[in-house]
C-alpha cells in the first residue's frame, strides 16, 4: 500500500450503498475498509487507524450517534462524516453535537461525497499533531486552533467544533475586515443544503459566546450592521 493512501473506515449495512461506496473510494485509491455490525466498530478502528470514518446512522446493535459518543470519548480526532436518512434534520444537528464533523443526506451524490472526504481530510492534516500549534490571542482569551479549545480567565475552558474552527480561520484570514453572511456561507458551509445566513448568525452567536469575555458587548468577534461580521486584533 502507497505510504500516501489514506484509510477510510466505513460502517454501512446497506449491501447496494456499501457496494457503490467500496467502488467509488477505491478508484480514488482509499484503502477502504467496511463494517457493517455497530458493535464491531472499536474493533475495526484499533486494527484499521483509520484517516475518516463514514458513519451510518442506522446499525444493527449499536446507532451511529452512540458510536459516534464513544469514539470522541476515546479522544480518536479522525474526521467523521454522518449518513442520514432523508427528513431527518434534526439528528443532523444532534450529530454535530456529539462529534461528526459532517453529515450527508441519503441518496447523496457521489461526486458530492467526494468533495466532502477531501475538505475533511485535508482539514485533518493541516491541523494533524506534527502540524504547527497555533494560538490566537484575543485579550485575555487564548484559542488555540490545533487542540480547538477556547481558554479563558477564571480558568474556563470552551470546547470548538470544527465548523467553530474554520470560522475563525475564515474570519483570521479577513481579520480587522468586514465579512458578510453570504462570503461565510459560501468559504465556510459551501452552500450546504438548507443553510441560509441565519445559520451564519446563529454560529458566531455561539461562538462569541465562548470566545468573548463579554458576549453582550464583544471586542473582537463583532457585528457591522448590514455588513456582516469582523474579527478585530491588533
Ligand atoms: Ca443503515
Amino acid at each position: 500500500m502507497p505510504e500516501n493512501q489514506k484509510n477510510i473506515l466505513i460502517v454501512e449495512d446497506e449491501p447496494s450503498l456499501v457496494f457503490t461506496l467500496r467502488d467509488t473510494l477505491e478508484a480514488e485509491n482509499y484503502n477502504v475498509t467496511v463494517i457493517s455490525d455497530g458493535a464491531e466498530v472499536i474493533d475495526a478502528i484499533k486494527e484499521t487507524e483509520p484517516d475518516l470514518m463514514i458513519l451510518d446512522l442506522m446499525l444493527p446493535n449499536r446507532d451511529g450517534y452512540e458510536i459516534c459518543e464513544e469514539i470522541r470519548s476515546l479522544k480518536y480526532t479522525f474526521p467523521v462524516i454522518m449518513l442520514t436518512a432523508r427528513d431527518q434534520e434534526i439528528d443532523k444537528v444532534t450529530g454535530l453535537n456529539i462529534g461528526a464533523d459532517d453529515y450527508i443526506t441519503k441518496p447523496f451524490g457521489v461526486k458530492e461525497l467526494l468533495a466532502r472526504i477531501t475538505a475533511r481530510l485535508r482539514r485533518a492534516n493541516a491541523y494533524s499533531k506534527s502540524g504547527p500549534v497555533e494560538i490566537l490571542k484575543l485579550g485575555p482569551v487564548k484559542i488555540d486552533m490545533n487542540e480547538a479549545k477556547v481558554y479563558k480567565p477564571d480558568d474556563i475552558i470552551e470546547d470548538l467544533s470544527t465548523r467553530e474552527v474554520e470560522i475563525i480561520e475564515h474570519l483570521l484570514k479577513n481579520a480587522n475586515m468586514p465579512i458578510s453572511r453570504d462570503d461565510l456561507l459560501e468559504k465556510v458551509w459551501r452552500y450546504e443544503y438548507s443553510t441560509n445566513t441565519r445559520t451564519v448568525d446563529v454560529h458566531i452567536s455561539k461562538l462569541r459566546a465562548k470566545v468573548e469575555v463579554n458576549p453582550d458587548d464583544p471586542r473582537y468577534l463583532v457585528t457591522l450592521h448590514g455588513v456582516g461580521y469582523m474579527l478585530k486584533i491588533n
